[in-house]
């Protein structure tokens, strides 16, 4: 009987409701899903060891997702409390859209704010440019 085995099964978890947006595909005002994907090594089509897990929002209307970088992960998990307490009324609307705000400026590059946004290379010159040694005076 030959063993069964493979990769790449993945398993999709939603933790609801993350941060309000502006869809850039559909244009609906949303609150983007927190979703938790683990791809899975499978033996006999049983997901037995996860190999790599990512974390993604998404547009509960188009399906239209983006991943979540991994340096903004402590903040999107900060971010869903802080929606959460705004649905249940405890966070003032203007509150809450600087913390939408401060998230999305935190996550550079497709903001979804703005579906016309025109997206400009930021140039990283800073740091790239070699400095010259100042020359000693010749004797
Ligand atoms: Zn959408």
């Amino acid at each position: 009987m030959p063993i069964l085995f493979g990769w790449g099964k993945s398993t999709v978890k939603d933790h609801g409701e993350c941060i309000a947006a502006t869809c850039p595909r559909c244009h609906n005002s949303v609150l983007l899903h927190h979703l938790f994907i683990t791809v899975w090594f499978t033996l006999f089509f049983i997901p037995v060891i996860p190999y790599r897990r990512r974390r993604a929002l998404v547009c509960p209307i188009c399906n239209w997702s983006r991943d979540v970088p991994k340096q903004a992960v402590a903040l999107t998990d900060e971010m869903q409390g802080i929606t959460l307490q705004w649905r249940q009324g405890q966070l003032a609307d203007a509150d809450y859209e600087q913390r939408v705000e401060a998230y999305w400026s935190f996550q550079s590059g497709g903001v979804p704010t703005r579906a016309d946004a025109s997206g400009q290379p930021t140039d990283d010159v800073a740091g790239d440019v070699p400095t010259d040694p100042p020359t000693p005076p010749s004797v």
